[in-house]
């Protein structure tokens, strides 16, 4: 393993790849990724594979917009099919008081070019006859949203920073973040060290535990979410959108096909338990069958738990981590993170490039200072409303 670089990356998880991609492409490749299990095998692995641009905070408008351009050319770029469906991504709403909001919020995302849209009842019955619309005011839909392969898109940009120089080490946790006066100066390994100038903290839903080896309270924590996928069968056809129950939480799309379901048990405290809560199941269940009946048809072929990294306004910490000069953090995406990564990796490989060791902002066209680590503390958070 090299001892030395010019950047170590903490975590090989779409953050800590599409990082380490966009410094090799801009020229520093001495850089190295320490992943403490296997490549993207972390909370990229198990996600919904869900990419939309439908947000409340501009920040993540942009960067969603920037980054589902490079979903739709992935396989041209990286020369990887990473199976993206966009078929669309449909919120029912049933609150009233949630109309005004949304209506807000599409204005904003149609302001930065995003082209989703209001639709009524009657459009909801267009775009997905199958589910029950009693209670359902209206809603809203992006047609370029959708869903794609996020285990792929990681290996994607794993490999093509590999091609450019950079090494990234499997099996090997980092234990310590090494500090020198007021700079940081490595990080530790089983392994051995590994000297740089430069430590990005991409860990996920462990990012607060790795803050921790360098003094800094970095504010995320993981929050159980269960994943379930069907069976095939044919009750309902493979061309609907991504559905989601905005009141609830419960989400599902067409998936191998059969289809994949959710519903974030919210009462739930942050937790490290990974096992599949059968009594959240089957209430996620009966929300399913309620919500679309022709689900009773539907077995289960298997399902799964991972965290969602949650901070205290649902966005990401990116940047400067207050602490040692030379360390930053891009982590916490609060359960919408895998479809940022393109733009997260270019707007934290040019901050790094620019030179500006304790700047919050970056060169960027798109300005991530709302989600500079020290709002926090600032008490100036930038909430956001379209969390699933
Ligand atoms: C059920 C579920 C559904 C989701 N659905 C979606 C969705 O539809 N769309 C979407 O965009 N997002 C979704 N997400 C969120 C998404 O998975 C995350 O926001 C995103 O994957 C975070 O990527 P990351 O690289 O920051 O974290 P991770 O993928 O967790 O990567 C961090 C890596 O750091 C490693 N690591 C931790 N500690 C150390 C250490 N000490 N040393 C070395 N390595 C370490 C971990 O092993 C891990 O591989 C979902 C999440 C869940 C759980």
């Amino acid at each position: 393993m090299k001892t030395t670089a010019e950047a170590v990356i903490i975590g090989a998880g779409i953050m800590g790849c599409a990082i380490a991609h966009a410094l090799a492409e801009r020229g520093l490749t001495e850089v190295v990724v320490l992943e403490r299990d296997q490549i993207g095998r972390g909370a990229t692995a198990d996600a919904a594979g869900g990419v939309r641009q439908q947000f409340s905070t501009e920040t993540n408008i942009r960067l969603a917009r920037e980054s589902v351009r490079v979903w739709e050319t992935f396989a041209e770029r990286f020369g990887r099919d990473i199976g993206l469906r966009q078929q669309g991504y449909l919120f029912l709403l049933t609150d009233p008081a949630e109309e005004p909001v949304f209506r807000a919020n599409l204005a904003l995302q149609n302001g930065l070019g995003v082209p989703s849209r209001w639709v009524s009842p009657e459009e909801i019955a267009a775009l997905n006859p199958h589910v029950v619309r009693d209670d359902v005011i209206g809603g809203a839909f992006c047609p370029e949203d959708g869903w794609c392969d996020t285990y792929g898109a990681t290996i994607g940009f794993a490999q093509a920073a590999r091609a450019l120089g950079v090494r990234i080490a499997e099996e090997t946790p980092v234990t310590d973040i090494l500090i020198e006066g007021d700079r940081v100066r490595g990080v530790r390994t089983a392994r051995g060290d590994v000297n740089a100038p430069l430590v990005v903290i991409a860990a996920g839903p462990q990012t607060r535990g790795v803050g921790a080896m360098a003094g800094v309270e970095l504010p995320i924590d993981p929050y159980r979410r269960m994943s379930f996928i069907t069976e095939p069968f044919a009750a309902l056809p493979q061309s609907l959108p991504m559905t989601i129950d905005f009141a609830s939480g419960l989400y599902f799309h067409p998936e191998s096909r059969g289809f994949l379901f959710g519903m974030g048990n919210r009462a739930e405290p942050s937790t490290t338990d990974k096992t599949v809560d059968e009594s959240w199941m089957a209430t996620t269940v009966e929300a399913l069958v309620a919500r679309v009946p022709a689900f009773a048809e539907a077995s289960i072929l298997r399902g799964w738990a991972g965290f969602y990294e949650v901070t205290p306004d649902d966005n990401p910490l990116l940047g400067w981590t207050g602490g040692a000069d030379g360390l930053a953090v891009a982590a916490g995406f609060s359960g919408h993170g895998f479809m940022l990564g393109p733009a997260i990796g270019r707007c934290m490989a040019e901050m790094f490039l620019s030179g500006a060791v304790n700047d919050s902002g970056s060169d960027s066209d798109i300005d991530i200072s709302p989600f500079r680590p020290s709002r926090f503390a600032e008490g100036d958070l930038a909430q956001e409303y379209n969390v699933i």
